[in-house]
């Protein structure tokens, strides 16, 4: 069937965007102080589906004006303490209900999810239970965030010290559009177990399941003003980075506007987590089973048609293997059969965007014009959406900016090595530090070769592993910080030292 019928079949209507946006107060629009209200300026701007190119809803625009809003009731929302009034337990019930509806909506969002981003229903099904698992995890957290007792002064003027863990206060969530609920998931339930009121800014490529976790979120009974949603670009993600009113920014994006944040938060020195770009390795060593690897480096790389920030996309293989591996990865890849979201047959969807579509080719055909050799894909796949082909390179120099720069798309780029100190340090020479993974049958070279990777993660005999348990964040350029774990919900702690003369 010619991907026009798929996405004929996949209801999105009007009528049907209402019920799954939910809003009173009409489709699209901004959630401020748990009422739905249009842009102050009115404007709007086209949600476009990548399986097609059509533009199939319209969403406010949020400006400067509508941020101020949405901080403004934040803050309220947090000085009046809306939300910490409830305790702990109750604040951790609310998140697990929370999880318990998005579980029972998991195939309207689904189908969201897959409308906006391209992804097959099967894999937005995936993400949707991943988020749900996050909620679950972090609602967890709430009534287990304390501080610590310290016996503290000299022999003659005795001290008693105590820490508490306070919520940082008004945090400002911004999103990338990838994987857009497993993105708010990350965050949304970490800053709420902390304490803290948010105003979340999902990506302008991905905000339908923004506005649909914003209104489970008040069925859940998350009080008025304590998560706010606004959807729109960069305008209004620069205006929350920029507003003095803001105590926290947790962003998930790219590098270079990881960059831009870093300089806009300073005028009030809010806190920072940022989770950004990354250009993982992947160490094949001559020992690996190579039908664990063959498949696992494809899934690494091509899962998501590639745009997953940990995405294993410089191959380095041991000579002895490296002819088998790099066919083998190819014929994974030329496996995997594209099509649009509700069909049940398909692997992969579309990437974002024709602007992400011509960036992602304009990659490969660099590399293959400084003298890399194409092995699989290459090419745009069809005439409609934004397709492309599991695409596997071979034989790529360091120099190549196919390998030291972030593709964000279904493309690895492949080199041989015969010495394993060599391959660790090309694999380190990168600004990222995101992720990475090492494939042997040797224990012990593994766990040497995880300690020596400047990455955030490693996975030894799998590239994709995790989940809400695990800390996820970069060494080096691919941020600062962590979200999921323990340390996911540290980011929106802050600690305050409580001293107390016993006696002199
Ligand atoms: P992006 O940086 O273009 O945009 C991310 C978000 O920032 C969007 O919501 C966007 O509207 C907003 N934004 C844009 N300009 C802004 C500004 N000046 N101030 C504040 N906000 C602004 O990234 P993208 O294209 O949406 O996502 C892809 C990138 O995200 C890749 O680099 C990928 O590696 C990264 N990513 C990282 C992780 C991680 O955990 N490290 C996870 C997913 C994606």
């Amino acid at each position: 069937m010619a991907i026009n019928d798929f996405a004929a079949d996949l209801d999105r209507t009007p009528a049907s965007l209402h019920v799954a946006f939910g809003s009173s107060g009409g489709d699209g629009q901004l959630l401020i102080d748990g009422a739905w209200r249009d842009a102050a300026s009115g404007a709007r701007f086209d949600v476009v589906d990548p399986g097609t190119g059509d533009a199939v809803a319209c969403l406010a625009e949020a400006g400067a004006a509508d941020v101020d809003a949405a901080v403004a009731a934040a803050r309220r929302a947090f000085e009046e303490e809306r939300w910490l009034r409830l305790s702990a337990a109750q604040r951790g019930v609310v998140l697990w209900r929370a999880a318990e509806l998005i579980e029972a909506d998991i195939e309207n969002l689904a189908r969201l999810e897959s409308l906006d981003v391209g992804m097959p229903i099967s894999q937005a099904r995936l993400m949707i239970g991943e988020a749900v698992n996050m909620f679950r995890y972090f609602a967890g957290w709430a009534d287990k965030i304390h501080g610590r007792t310290a016996d503290i002064g000299p022999a003659e003027m005795r001290f008693q010290g105590h820490t508490y863990k306070e919520p940082v206060g008004v945090a400002g969530l911004i999103v990338s559009w990838n994987a857009p609920m497993v993105g708010m998931a990350m965050k949304v339930p970490a800053a709420l177990a902390a304490g803290c009121a948010c105003v979340l800014k999902p990506s302008e490529n991905a905000s339908l399941t923004a506005l649909a976790l914003g209104r489970l979120l008040l069925r859940a009974g998350v009080p008025d003003g304590v998560v706010n949603v606004v959807t729109g670009g960069g305008t209004a993600g620069a205006a929350l980075v920029a507003h003095d009113d803001v105590d926290k920014i947790s962003f998930t994006g790219s590098t270079a506007v990881g960059r831009k944040i870093v300089q806009a938060a300073a005028g009030n020195l809010k806190k920072l987590s940022l989770e950004l770009g990354g250009k993982s390795p992947v160490i094949v060593l001559s020992d690996a089973d190579l039908d664990q690897v063959i498949p696992g480096v494809a899934k690494g790389i091509f899962w998501n048609s590639g745009q997953i920030c940990t995405s294993g996309t410089r191959l380095f293989v041991h000579d002895s293997v490296y002819d088998r591996v790099v066919e083998g990865v190819a014929a994974e890849g030329r496996a995997l059969k594209l099509g649009y979201g509700t069909d049940s047959a398909a692997d992969l969807g579309p990437l974002i965007s024709q602007q992400h579509l011509d960036r992602v080719h304009g990659y490969v055909t660099e590399g293959l014009a400084e003298g890399a050799s194409l092995v699989s894909g290459g090419r745009r796949y069809g005439d409609q959406g934004f397709f492309y082909e599991p695409t596997v390179v071979a034989d790529v120099t360091p120099a190549m900016r196919i390998v030291r720069e972030e593709i964000f798309g279904p493309v690895i780029g492949a080199m041989s090595f015969t010495d394993l100190d060599e391959a660790i340090t090309a694999a380190n020479d990168t600004e990222y530090g995101l992720a990475g993974s090492v494939w042997t049958r040797d224990v012990a070279v593994a766990q040497r070769t995880a300690r020596r990777l400047r990455t955030g993660r490693v996975g030894i005999n799998v590239h994709r592993a995790g989940g809400a348990a695990m800390p996820i964040g970069g060494f080096k350029q691919s941020g600062w910080g962590r979200e999921c774990g323990p340390d996911g919900v540290e980011e929106y702690l802050e600690t305050k030292s409580v001293i107390t003369l016993l006696d002199r």
